[in-house]
């Protein structure tokens, strides 16, 4: 591999640049908490109750997790994280984080939000994708019953179908009017059929010329490699560009669980090394069809961020190709987003923004897989701590 594009993910002076000392400690202290599996149990029960009891939580909250995982309420509060990310080249996809919505008036709300996020990409480069959960703009039980059976719907559910096809239709549009790709994520294996639908349709109308919309495809799941494959050949027959950003998956207890509740077979790879094998088998098959698809890939994983890179350029692609992201979640793995980056690869971070409570249930989870995740965050704890240590000698 040509040395100046090889990333150091070991370079924590340039992973943490965008960080103050003392934004640095607090990064420290939250790692060193969160790597505590009891206490964020604990935090979680906490934040139940006093969710139950509408008692507020913002005091304790807003400090700690949300400053470090999300860019502010509003995408104006998101000014000085994009401005930080951009300083070091790494772009932004802002991410309107309230879920569990079901109301019509909390969808719609929902879909203002995401369409305001679409529209402050316009002419602001540094924004590299806009990004929606279809769940956000549908009725979760309406997503899983079309998912099942599309044909058994009521008159008054068809209703309510047209209009969730039409919060779909009308925020693709607009992310191809503003020039700047839309990510649809990936959910729940009985959400999918539903979502990879609306996300194929979007797809065959934007994606003539480049990629302007991408469908996720979740890894850690036993028949996802196929359907890339099935998929990728199908824009190549059908004479459209495929969007795809590959993730391992984040749903794999309740997938799990599920399955042995309701009585069929886990539709999650056995173990992480089938995840692995599978996931990095669809970075490979990507650069290897990169005439046909734009790739997106979603991982804090070094070995796989390394493994992209270095195939595109065995590839003879190069860093920068437009048709290769990386990209990582705001507040984690740094060493990974910055290091890419100053080798010339083209990476985003997910910058989450909305109300402190609405983002309760995506702080819960990044708490979770911070805790569960050992390797990883031992990992990121000794890079922080090496930092604050370099700081201190300099
Ligand atoms: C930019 C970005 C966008 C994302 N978008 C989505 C999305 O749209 N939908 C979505 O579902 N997730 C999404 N995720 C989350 C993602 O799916 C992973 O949960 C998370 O990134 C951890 O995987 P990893 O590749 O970073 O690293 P790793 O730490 O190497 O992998 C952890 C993952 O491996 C899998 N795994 C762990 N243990 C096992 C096991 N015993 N058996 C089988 N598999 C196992 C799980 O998927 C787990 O999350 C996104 C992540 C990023 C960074």
């Amino acid at each position: 591999m040509n040395e100046s594009h090889f990333p150091n993910f070991e370079n924590t002076e340039r992973a943490f640049a965008n960080l103050s000392s003392g934004q640095l400690r607090k990064a420290l202290l939250l790692f060193q908490t969160v790597g505590n599996g009891g206490l964020v149990r604990l935090g979680k029960v906490l934040v139940h109750v006093a969710l139950a009891l509408r008692i507020p939580l913002g005091w304790a909250i807003r400090p700690t997790v949300y400053s470090h995982f999300c860019g502010g309420e509003s995408i104006a509060q998101c000014e000085q994280t994009m401005a930080r990310l951009a300083a070091g080249n790494v772009h932004t996809i802002l991410d309107y984080s309230a879920e569990g919505k079901e109301t019509e008036a909390d969808l719609d709300a929902t879909y203002r939000e995401i369409l305001s996020a679409i529209q402050a990409t316009h002419t602001d480069d540094r924004h590299a994708f806009s990004v929606f959960k279809v769940s956000g703009v549908a009725p979760t039980e309406l997503l899983k019953k079309v998912s099942a059976n599309p044909d058994s719907l009521s008159d008054q559910e068809q209703i309510t179908w047209t209009r969730v096809q039409k919060r779909v239709v009308a925020l693709c549009s607009a992310a191809a009017e503003m020039g700047t790709p839309i990510l649809i994520d990936a959910e729940e294996s009985w959400l999918q059929p539903a979502i990879d639908e609306l996300a194929l349709t979007a797809m065959q109308r934007h994606n003539t010329a480049r990629a302007l919309v991408y469908n996720t495809v979740q890894l850690y799941r036993t028949d996802r490699l196929a359907y890339l494959k099935r998929i990728t050949e199908r824009a190549k027959m059908e004479g459209w560009q495929l969007g795809v950003k590959l993730v391992r998956g984040a749903y794999m207890e309740k997938e799990r669980d599920r399955a042995i509740e309701k009585g069929y077979p886990s539709p999650i790879h056995p173990n992480k090394e089938a995840t692995d094998r599978d996931f990095n088998a669809a970075l490979e098959w990507c650069v290897d069809h990169a005439e046909s698809l734009f790739c997106c890939a979603g991982s804090h994983n070094e070995k796989s961020n390394a493994l992209l890179a270095q195939r595109m350029n065995q590839r003879g692609l190069n860093p920068s190709d437009g048709r290769f992201w990386f990209a990582q979640l705001l507040g984690m793995s740094d060493h990974i987003s910055f290091n890419l980056s100053a080798a010339g690869y083209r990476v985003a971070k997910y910058v989450p923004f909305g109300p402190i409570r609405e983002t309760i249930p995506y702080l819960i989870r990044r708490a979770e897989e911070n805790s569960s995740v050992a390797g990883q965050t031992s990992r990121e704890l000794e890079l922080i701590r090496r930092e604050v240590e370099r700081r201190k000698q300099t």
